[in-house]
């Protein structure tokens, strides 16, 4: 079993668009400048995806927004930060 977390940007503190030292942590995915306004989400692009079968049937979801919006597709999703792989698929389950 797989059980890594997401990297952690804790330590983050210059501002991507001003470059100054000001950049403070506002929620688990969110950065805020307090010298320029600027936003920064962490949106790491990690994903999970789980084949869930039963005898000779396979879990089909239907998407419920774009893209893609109402084809099939597997169950899975977006790790969040600090989040583990097992984790992330439990909650997109
Ligand atoms: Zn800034």
């Amino acid at each position: 079993m797989i059980s890594r977390k997401m990297a952690s940007i804790d330590t983050a503190r210059f501002c991507p668009q001003c470059g100054k030292s000001s950049l403070t942590r506002s929620s688990n995915k969110q950065f805020t400048c307090s010298e320029c306004d600027f936003t920064y989400f962490h949106n790491p692009a990690a994903a999970v995806m789980v084949a869930l079968s039963y005898e000779d049937e396979l879990l089909v979801a239907i998407r419920g927004r774009n893209p893609g919006l109402g084809l099939w597709d597997l169950p899975g999703g977006f790790v969040d930060p600090n989040e583990s792989l097992e984790q992330a698929v439990i909650r997109e389950i």
